[in-house]
């Protein structure tokens, strides 16, 4: 056995707070106020050949409770042994099950006086990524998918960590972490990055496993690996990029604006306590824009635009590392406290560097996609209110939405102009305030509310907090933003529409000449927008395109107007993956068919769900009976991951 000290990493300054012993996240097994995780240290050996993990995982619990049951998380895990730290069998019973929640490591822990307890569980994980109907954490890339060596990355939130190891898998347990990881030939070559600091290993690991150790308390679903061909390039004494050798490049000069962003986010919201932050940029598979696995945010291809202008992202996850990751939400019902306190630190970042008009641009596209929400699912649909009812075994996938990033950022921005009015104070202090307090751990909404009371009671007692947290539907105020560089972009965008409105009869040609001779100045004027704007304008046009594609005054939108519009903007080339987006999904609108090869192009070259998912849908409702949705979903599914698959399939409904 190793020793204490090489085992486990020192604990923080704040011990993480268990809850109260009643407390249970709906969508996990355990009970953390009877017994809490308080370090856990892994032996993983990676098998590229089965596409297996094995592992071998120590951990330390705290004994809150009297009990000698104590529940771990698990999905897709042969448990292969159950020891105490002498070695001695532990009994224990391993039930797996198909609901999204998964299964449960159950083990007897014998009596003592000790206040911890420590047990050993050996494992492997099932080879196919946890298996259905959830899917799993484990992504497991072919040499073809990612420059001819395999490729494994780890996707955990939100409840697949339990498909990694057996964990207590629910954000309201907080632990550091040591791992040692090995790769089993003939890939032992490939180096291993993960969300925790590289270290020198110790005397006794396995000869070639690289040993990590993540010393801040981190709740399961940041626990994140990766292995494949990556080269890596520093962009500053604390920052580094990750990516394939024939991404490394492009990676690195999109990149190169990190430390500022980190220093301003410093500024606003206090001290970074993670030590270093990087970046690994996936295959183009990976399902999200980018997730904030601390020390190292994972992020899609889909950011290189070539020009940096959709580095907004690269912000949004630095943000995390003080809301999300330094003080995280206590389980999935509450999960707003992390997105929307990020999207508000992120955008006010945006307007330190870059000026108000971008917080402004940004905001403004957020209401867009959370009116879209509204009237797509419903005012009353159980995902629009802030703090969510998830029930007992439903999977918090299913509740994830714009609704906790974009009502939780209005829900604040409207706290931050009230709390100007009362007492002319900067909200953001307040902020950095909510950060220190709050550090290492995981709150409710409530908790976050009792300080807000606290510190503004005044602004407390006007708002309707209730309604913000617990009501469904739109916002109920909101805060004035800087619409300087909006206004610009959509009184363009509707003396567009007005022009279409006017095409009645006309053949596609002359409405062309009209529209070059009507736009010649707004034409070159276009071509130095920022692509933020460009964006902005497609969206004002999306937005006044309803149903039945008709547009105000009740033309029509049609293939014409697209084609027009394509001639003047040329849309199908741009290589800023949401422009791209917005405009694949007008051009779907207007049954424009030289745009089908873009949107096919389009979904076939990256797997984020973002835009693969909407894609889908827009093509599936514009084809009668979705046939050609189906048939190019069917094409495609086994290049996605398996979290997008599962959701498009819902989606489309081809599930079973
Ligand atoms: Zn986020």
């Amino acid at each position: 056995m190793e020793s204490d000290s090489q085992k486990f990493a020192p604990l923080p300054p704040d011990p993480v707070k268990p809850p109260l012993p009643y407390f249970k996240d709906p969508a996990s097994h355990c009970w953390p106020g009877i017994h809490f995780t308080e370090h856990i240290c892994l032996y993983l050996t990676i098998d590229f050949t089965n596409k297996r993990l094995n592992g071998r995982a120590i951990y330390k619990v705290r004994k809150l409770e009297k009990a000698e049951q104590l529940e771990l998380d698990i999905r897709g895990i042969h448990i292969k042994s159950v020891t105490d730290p002498k070695g001695n069998n532990l009994s224990y019973t391993a039930k797996e099950d198909e609901s999204p929640v998964g299964g449960i490591l159950s083990i007897h822990i014998p009596t003592s006086k000790s206040p911890t307890t420590e047990f050993i569980v050996s494992y492997e994980t099932d080879g196919c990524g946890g298996g259905s109907p959830a899917g799993g954490a484990c992504d497991w890339l072919s040499p073809p998918q990612a420059g001819g060596q395999p490729f494994i990355f780890t996707q955990a939130q939100a409840i697949h960590a339990r498909s990694i190891f057996p964990c207590q898998d629910t954000p309201a347990v907080k632990a550091p972490y040591t791992a040692i990881v090995s790769v089993l030939p003939p890939y032992q070559h490939l180096p291993v990055v993960m969300s925790a600091q590289r270290m020198p290993s110790a005397s006794d690991d396995p000869v070639g496993s690289t040993r990590f150790h993540c010393a801040v308390p981190i709740p399961s679903y940041l626990f994140a690996l990766a292995c494949g061909s990556l080269n890596s390039r520093s962009l500053s004494p604390r920052c580094m990029v990750w990516a394939q050798p024939d991404v490394i490049d492009a990676a690195s000069e999109e990149f190169a604006d990190v430390e500022n962003m980190l220093a301003t986010a410093e500024e606003l919201a206090g001290p970074y306590v993670w030590g270093r932050y990087d970046l690994l940029v996936l295959p183009a598979s990976f399902p999200y824009g980018g997730m904030e696995n601390p020390m190292l945010t994972f992020v899609t291809p889909t950011l290189i635009a070539g020009d940096r202008s959709l580095v907004n992202v690269i912000i949004h996850e630095i943000a995390h590392s003080w809301a999300g990751n330094l003080v995280s939400c206590r389980d999935s019902c509450h999960f707003w406290v992390n997105e929307g306190f990020t999207v508000k630190l992120e955008r006010r970042i945006l307007s330190k560097m870059y000026g108000s008009g971008l917080e402004g641009l940004a905001a403004i596209a957020g209401r867009q996609t959370l009116d879209e929400y509204l009237a797509a699912v419903g005012e009353h649909h159980k995902t629009t209110s802030l703090v969510t009812k998830l029930k007992d075994g439903e999977d918090p996938d299913d509740y994830f939405s714009c609704v906790s990033y974009e009502k939780g950022y209005n829900f604040l921005l409207w706290l931050e102009h009230c709390v100007k009015e009362d007492y002319g104070a900067d909200f953001h202090e307040f902020l950095r305030e909510y950060f220190q307090k709050f550090k290492y751990q995981s709150i409710s909404s409530q908790d976050f509310i009792n300080m807000f009371q606290k510190t503004f009671p005044k602004t407390a007692e006007e708002v309707d907090v209730d309604l913000w947290l617990h009501g469904t539907g739109k916002c109920p105020d909101l805060a004035p933003v800087d619409t300087s560089l909006v206004e610009e972009a959509s009184s363009f965008a509707k003396q567009w529409l007005s022009f279409f409105a006017g095409n009645g009869d006309e053949d596609e040609e002359s409405v062309y000449k009209r529209a070059e001779e009507s736009f010649k100045d707004w034409r070159s004027k276009f071509g130095e927008w920022e692509s933020k704007q460009k964006l902005c304008f497609v969206k004002e046009l999306q937005a006044n395109i309803g149903e039945g594609a008709s547009i105000n005054k009740g033309v029509v939108w049609n293939a014409k107007c697209a084609s027009v519009m394509q001639a003047m903007c040329d849309f199908n080339s741009t290589r800023n993956s949401e422009i791209r987006f917005a405009w694949c999904r007008i051009a779907l609108k207007a049954k424009y068919e030289k745009a089908l090869e873009t949107v096919k192009d389009f979904v076939s070259t990256q797997g984020r769900m973002k835009f693969i998912r909407p894609l889908f849908k827009d093509m599936y409702h514009i084809y009668p009976r979705g046939t050609y949705a189906k048939e190019l979903f069917d094409s495609l599914k086994d290049s996605y991951h398996s979290i997008a698959r599962k959701m498009i399939e819902k989606d489309l409904a081809l599930e079973q």
